[in-house]
């Protein structure tokens, strides 16, 4: 029996310190027939971070320029910087086959539901506020303005849950991550298989 795939748009966000960017990461290192897409933002790389890796760092003006001519496929201005979706490379992705992961921010992730109605959406939940907190105070990169205002932020964007295919608790600990992770790999497999966009064929 044959079988014929189309590629899955999948969204990953949930508030800041949910650690979903590590479990995209997990997700990307385990599953080759899954792309990250490389946003645009208009913020200064970190030291680690490679061009056309982690993202496409690009001027106000050309974020302008993307915007006006409509390449991306979604956009925000997140914690007072501007990141975008360039379509084009999802697209051809998907045409070749791929799954494309995209990791954004709540608002971006609206946009996608809204526009792409066969997206799968994921968002990850903390356990409970007191843990988001702990998370965000503990990483330091934020004062603790920044930390109080993206607490705030995040209650707003839970209640936004239910615009969302699924949602999946990042647990505690390295066994919560590891439970967060498998769940998401069980909606991918699941997804794989929606006739929506799979098709087997029988000879
Ligand atoms: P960071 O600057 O720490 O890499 O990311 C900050 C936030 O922006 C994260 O929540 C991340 O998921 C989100 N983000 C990254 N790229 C995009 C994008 O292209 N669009 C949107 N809407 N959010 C993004």
């Amino acid at each position: 029996m044959g079988a014929t795939h189309k590629g899955m748009l999948m969204v990953v966000s949930g508030p800041s310190g949910t650690g979903k960017g590590t479990l995209c990461d997990m997700l990307l290192k385990n599953d080759p027939n899954m792309r990250f897409s490389v946003s645009v933002t208009t913020r200064q790389a970190r030291d680690y971070e490679r061009e056309g890796v982690h993202y496409y760092f690009v001027s106000d003006a050309e974020y302008d320029e993307m915007l006006e001519k409509d390449l991306l496929l979604e956009h925000a201005t997140v914690h007072g910087h501007r990141y975008g979706t360039p379509r084009k490379p999802v697209e051809a992705l998907l045409d070749q086959g791929f799954d494309v992961l995209l990791d954004i921010d709540p608002q971006g992730a609206r946009m996608v539901i809204e526009h792409c109605p066969e997206a799968v959406s994921v968002f990850i939940l903390p356990p409970s506020w007191k843990t988001l907190r702990e998370r965000l105070y503990t990483r330091n990169t934020e004062d603790s303005a920044e930390i109080e205002k993206r607490l705030r932020n995040a209650r707003g964007e839970v209640e936004t849950l239910n615009c969302y295919d699924y949602a999946v608790v990042n647990e505690e600990g390295e066994e919560g991550k590891r439970r967060a992770y498998e769940a998401i790999r069980t909606i991918v497999e699941a997804e794989r298989h929606a006739t929506t966009r799979y098709f087997p064929v029988i000879e």
